[in-house]
């Protein structure tokens, strides 16, 4: 149910034709980007994967560093982005105190 008819959006995930969220899901900047690239599908898919992610971690989605993990966990799910799940973060390699 977007404001654009559904035949025109292509998801940028599974490349069908599908329907766009009706709004974005973030006030942010990966929010858009969500919503310009992904169909209503892949996000309902991305929603039940973020459960089983607090579920199993224990997340306080109050947190904002709970944010910050489902957010890098996004990318790797939707945008096929950054580090996979439960590895090191090798870019902070360095930067990283004790
Ligand atoms: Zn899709």
């Amino acid at each position: 149910m977007g404001l654009f008819s559904g035949d025109k959006f292509e998801c940028g995930r599974c490349g069908r034709k599908g329907e766009q969220m009706a709004f974005a899901p973030f006030p942010n900047e990966l929010g858009a980007r969500v919503y310009n690239e992904i169909c209503q599908s892949c996000w309902k898919e991305w929603l039940q994967k973020q459960n089983q992610l607090i579920n199993h971690f224990g997340l306080d989605v109050s947190n904002p560093d709970s944010h910050d993990f489902l957010f890098d966990n996004l990318k790797i799910f939707l945008f096929n982005e950054g580090v996979q799940l439960a590895q090191i973060d090798t870019s902070k390699e360095g930067s990283v105190e004790w």
